[in-house]
């Protein structure tokens, strides 16, 4: 004996219930509610999703900044400097551009000068409050490689200013330095 009715495809399902969520571009953001210096959490309760379901990247500075790009909003057209921050503090941090800074970068390749070495970026971190991730493994491979970073932009920095940076000990720094 037949069902008195079929069930409708999942793909069917899917369509009616997410479709329009995934294919409609979101039509209202998040800008007017960041402040001009902000950190946005990887993960966590979503507001990076929230934030880049509207805030794109066009351009990336590559090279040495390699975690230094330019975005616009694509509802407002407001344009941030985005430095993605996923050693430390697993953050974006976020700085507000006018017009001309936006256009400086995209013209002359002139960026402001806030993340433009990795200290800088993870002093905003410190400078928002943000807390850094705790590690278990004393010398994981993302403090290393953040302390070859900072080495490599100043050769002489102190195993104080860089455990400041990292939120680990001094001792461990050094414990760091003797393995690079
Ligand atoms: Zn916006």
């Amino acid at each position: 004996m037949k069902p008195p009715f079929r069930f409708s495809p999942i793909a069917d399902v899917l369509r009616q219930t997410y479709g329009w969520l995934m294919i409609e571009p979101a039509t209202t953001c998040c800008c007017s509610s960041l402040a001009d210096l902000a950190a946005v959490p990887m993960g966590g309760d979503g507001l990076d999703e929230r934030v880049f379901a509207t805030v794109e990247n066009i351009r990336d500075h590559g090279g040495d900044a390699w975690w230094l790009h330019l975005s616009r909003c694509r509802v407002c057209g407001q344009h941030w400097m985005i430095a993605q921050e996923e050693r430390i503090f697993d953050e974006y941090f976020l700085r507000r551009l006018d017009a001309d800074e936006a256009s400086r970068i995209s013209t002359e390749g002139r960026w402001p000068a806030d993340f433009l070495t990795y200290e800088r970026v993870l002093e905003t971190g410190h400078v928002l409050g943000v807390r850094p991730c705790i590690f278990m493994d004393r010398v994981s491979p993302s403090l290393i490689w953040t302390v070859e970073e900072l080495k490599k932009a100043t050769p002489d920095i102190s195993a104080a200013i860089i455990a400041h940076l990292l939120g680990v000990s001094t001792t461990q720094v050094e414990r760091i330095l003797a393995k690079i």
